[in-house]
């Protein structure tokens, strides 16, 4: 158990943002349709529902986060397969039914600017590579990477559900560096908000920090030659060849010489890229036609309407045509079609169960009409439409041969809002139709006004997100802050406190650090700074955050048990700082820093009194000469021996 989560402010309100988005990250209507059709056989089998689940990001990561939850001490679920076994095939059919109509063409909830369908595409391919390339790298277990890699830009479509009118005037903008500007607006961007994602969901660290990196895996911070830096590369080189495929403003030139350049640093031959990317392109083109994904070059993202339905309706005619699907309504379909094209009402007729969940995806009904027919399982359809969420809002009227009390009470019990006779007349139908306009009127009014306070909830979230990152964040190093320190200190301190882990803590000083000031000017101690807390930042491991307490004053809050251990964090840090050469102008800057340790024990009652301890231990340091470690251990400072330092 790490006690220390990371060395970043925390996503806290992203988290309680994605708790209310998570339920409504749209999935491709292909996936829905299929999985819906493959829900109804009753001989479905774990891999035809997973070969299915594993095309759509928001369903994967829902299918994660319920096995992960659900099985605590166990080993974490990090493949589809394995969390439909866990989670069982029925509960899974059940949840992706229930989330897959979630509409994103409903116009108060889209993002217009956001190419849905290329996202999904994206995604897709891009796993499917890693996928590939995990088999020839053997850096992890290619099911891990194509799930991994699959989801590694749900950030994207999260911003797109949590503001979809902030998101889509982002991407109006074309942004050179859209992660900087989602940073400006929303103080994080799409890479950290997947990576906070794909933890929720349960995937381990050792996959998710690398693929953060996927767009850029220079800007990763792991050790040269490491296994991080070896996956941040797959999945870099993975995005990378999947973008060349789908994007066409890209040179050919320089998507050329990238993939050789990451090719080269994964160790792969060049020449293995291009079958290995046939093959994944060929299970794409098959996969994309489950999916109703594009398999043409896309439109570039950001297209506004790139993903548009020519079909769709505009807010402005949906709100005045509803749009009526009639099943089976034998005998009367002719003239109760033309009763409600009368009454503006856009009428589309069906007459198979199969063909009804297709046209009911597509054109997402306010009213449903379901005739009288034995060959449809009335009951098990109304049941499965409000099963989905589009399903709980839609008006359904069952026609029935004969409105008696048990026929009326089934229907009703099933689903239907309203039993009407076969053979009712004109005058009493158009009664009814005008209370299901009244319902659809008073609904869209609900709705409008539901989408504008949460817009408004929003953007509070957001206001109050920007303050929250810039009160824990230094601003002048970036790193976490004093007060970001003292909230994970107290955290791990309880932690700590409750289950008797380790926790340790190394205060670091730069030396002489006035001098600096004086010598070269303050705006040199400044870059001495931000560069000295880069190079603290990029040393430090998993499960240790790195902190600005102020001046030239730093933390590491560690969960390290062994104290030799610690020892050598804290020299090689000392090394590291002691060998960097910082260039400012003509000038370059040479430094050091002394540090002091401290663990947890028993003499501690207070996280204060361990940063005290390192105080004294640091201070020790200062009076033994500077550029050294000393640490407080059995209530005895000592020091590391000063011959062995360099
Ligand atoms: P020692 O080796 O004993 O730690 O000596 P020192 O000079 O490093 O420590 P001292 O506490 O005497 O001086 C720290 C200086 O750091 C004083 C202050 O002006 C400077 N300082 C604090 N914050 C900043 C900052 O953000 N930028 C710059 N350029 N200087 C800063
Ligand atoms: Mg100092
Ligand atoms: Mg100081």
């Amino acid at each position: 158990m790490m006690l220390v989560v990371s060395g970043d402010p925390p996503l806290s309100t992203a988290r309680t943002l994605l708790d209310n988005a998570a339920e409504k990250l749209p999935s491709p209507n292909g996936v829905a349709l299929a999985i819906m059709e493959l829900w109804e056989d009753e001989h479905a089998t774990v891999n035809q529902l997973a070969h299915l689940a594993q095309t759509d990001p928001a369903l994967c990561g829902r299918l994660l986060k319920l096995a992960n939850s659900a099985s605590t001490g166990l080993r974490p679920v990090t493949s589809i397969p394995e969390a439909i076994v866990r989670i069982g095939l029925k509960t899974v059919g059940e949840l992706a039914v229930a989330f897959s109509l979630i509409d994103v063409n409903n116009y108060d909830e889209r993002c217009q600017s956001f190419d849905y369908l290329g996202f999904w595409s994206q995604c897709l391919l891009m796993a499917l590579i890693c996928r590939e390339l995990g088999r020839v790298t053997y850096l992890a277990p290619p099911e891990e990477l194509f799930t991994c890699a699959l989801m590694a830009r749900i950030g994207l479509l999260a911003f797109a559900t949590i503001y979809p009118q902030a998101f889509s005037d982002l991407l109006d903008a074309k942004p050179s560096d859209l992660a900087a500007a989602e940073r400006q607006r929303f103080g994080f961007d799409h890479n950290e908000l997947s990576a906070e994602m794909l933890e929720d969901f349960g995937l381990p660290e050792a996959l998710v920090e690398p693929a953060k990196f996927h767009e850029n895996s220079g800007k990763a911070d792991f050790a040269e030659h490491s296994r991080g830096a070896k996956l941040a590369t797959l999945f870099h080189l993975g995005h990378q060849l999947a973008e060349s495929c789908l994007e066409t403003s890209i040179s050919e030139a320089s998507q050329a010489n990238r993939t050789k350049t990451l090719a080269r640093r994964l160790g792969l031959p060049v020449e293995q890229i291009s079958p290995l990317l046939r093959q994944s392109l060929k299970q794409w083109q098959e996969w994309s036609k489950v999916l109703e994904l594009p398999e043409a070059p896309l439109p570039p993202a950001g297209t506004p309407g790139a993903a548009d339905d020519p079909d769709a309706a505009t807010p402005d005619s949906k709100s005045k045509k509803l749009q009526a699907l009639l099943i089976h309504a034998v005998g009367s379909d002719h003239a109760l079609q033309q009763l409600l094209e009368t009454r503006s009402i856009h009428v589309h007729a069906c007459h198979e169960q199969n063909e009804f969940l297709r046209l009911a995806l597509q054109i997402q009904p306010q009213l449903i009409m379901i005739g009288e027919d034995a060959a449809v399982e009335k009951d098990r359809l109304c049941r499965l439409i409000r099963s989905t969420e589009w399903g709980k809002k839609v008006y359904i009227m069952s026609i029935l041969d004969c409105c008696d009390s048990e026929q009326t009470t089934q229907a009703l019990s099933s689903g239907a809002d309203i039993c009407v006779r076969q053979d009712i007349g004109t005058q009493e139908l158009e009664a009814h139709l005008l209370v299901v306009q009244r319902f659809f009127d008073l609904q869209a009014k609900w709705e409008h006004d539901r989408a504008e306070l949460r817009r408004i909830a929003n953007e509070l979230a957001l206001s109050h997100r920007r303050m929250e990152v810039l009160s824990l964040t230094d601003q002048l190093t970036s790193l976490p802050n004093r007060r970001s320190a003292i909230e994970a200190l107290g955290q791990a301190w309880s932690m700590s406190e409750r289950t008797d882990q380790p926790m340790s803590v190394i205060m670091i000083d730069i030396d002489h650090f006035k001098h600096i000031n004086d010598h070269f000017g303050h705006a040199a101690g400044d870059q001495v700074l931000t560069d000295v807390a880069k190079a603290l930042k990029a040393d430090i491991r998993q499960g240790e955050g790195i902190y600005r307490m102020g001046g030239e004053e730093f933390l590491l809050l560690s969960s390290l048990s062994d104290i030799k251990q610690l020892i050598v964090v804290a020299e090689r840090l000392r090394r590291r700082i002691a060998a960097l050469r910082i260039d400012y102008g003509e000038h370059e800057i040479q430094l050091s820093i002394s540090l002091g340790v401290a663990q947890r024990g028993a003499e501690h009652d207070h996280f204060d009194a361990l940063l005290s301890a390192a105080d004294k231990a640091l201070y020790a340091a200062k009076d033994g000469g500077r550029n050294r470690v000393c640490f407080y251990h059995n209530d005895r400072i000592h020091t590391i021996n000063p011959s062995a330092q360099g």
